[in-house]
Parts: C-alpha cells; structure tokens; sequence
C-alpha cells in the first residue's frame, strides 16, 4: 500500500467514524490544527515513555529490550505515523510521498559535506 493509498484508507477511516477533517475551515480547522499537535505529542510521549523504561532496565540491570516491549514501541511509532498522514491529508490536503520526497532532496544538498566522511 503507497502512502496516497494509506491517506485516502485513513480519510475513509476518519470519515466512518466523524473525525474527518478534510472539510473544516476557520476556527474548527484551527481546533483540528490544535488538537493534531496535542494527539502527536502525546503519541511521542507515549514513544519516549517505553523508552525511559527500556533504558532504565537497561542501565539498572543490564537487560536488553524484550520483543514485546519493542513491538509496543514499535505500535507507538505507527501511532504517531498515523496522526501524520491523518495531518498531512485532512489539514495540509498534501501528498506526503512527494513532500518527503522534495525534503529528501534538499537534504542530499544540505547534507552533502558529511557524504562518505563517516569515521571508520
Ligand atoms: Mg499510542
């Protein structure tokens, strides 16, 4: 599934349900702007908590991550995946491949001093 494919599922998705954002303007389109960046940020919170417990484990008794709480951080990272197509096409309208890809871009640019300049 391509990432046009994932935001129309997700807009479909949305729509089943009454959280579509797609056809919002003024101050409800700026609660929706609103509520994106909370959902996000909670979403990285709940991403960074199971890390702070992954590490502390690791530090205190010098035991590796479990498959199950890398799959629960793994089910974090999509979290977050989610409310960035969810954003990228109910608010922004764009087509986040070719945004990524525009960015990637401009990052082989700016980037460009550290090619192959990696110490060995
Ligand atoms: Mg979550």
């Amino acid at each position: 599934m391509d990432l046009g494919e994932i935001a129309r599922y997700q807009v479909e998705f949305d729509r089943k349900h009454g959280w579509d954002w797609s056809n919002l303007e003024g101050g409800e389109r700026i609660n929706a702007l609103n509520y994106l960046a909370v959902a996000l940020a909670g979403e990285v919170g709940e991403f960074c908590n199971i890390v702070k417990k992954i590490t502390r484990k690791y530090r205190s008794l010098g035991e590796p991550p479990s498959g199950r709480e890398i799959d629960e951080l793994y089910g974090e990272l999509v979290d977050v995946f989610i409310y960035i197509i969810k954003g990228s096409a109910e608010i922004f309208k764009k087509d986040l491949g070719e945004a990524y890809l525009k960015k990637m871009r401009e990052n082989e640019e700016r980037f460009k001093e550290f090619r192959e300049k990696r110490p060995r």
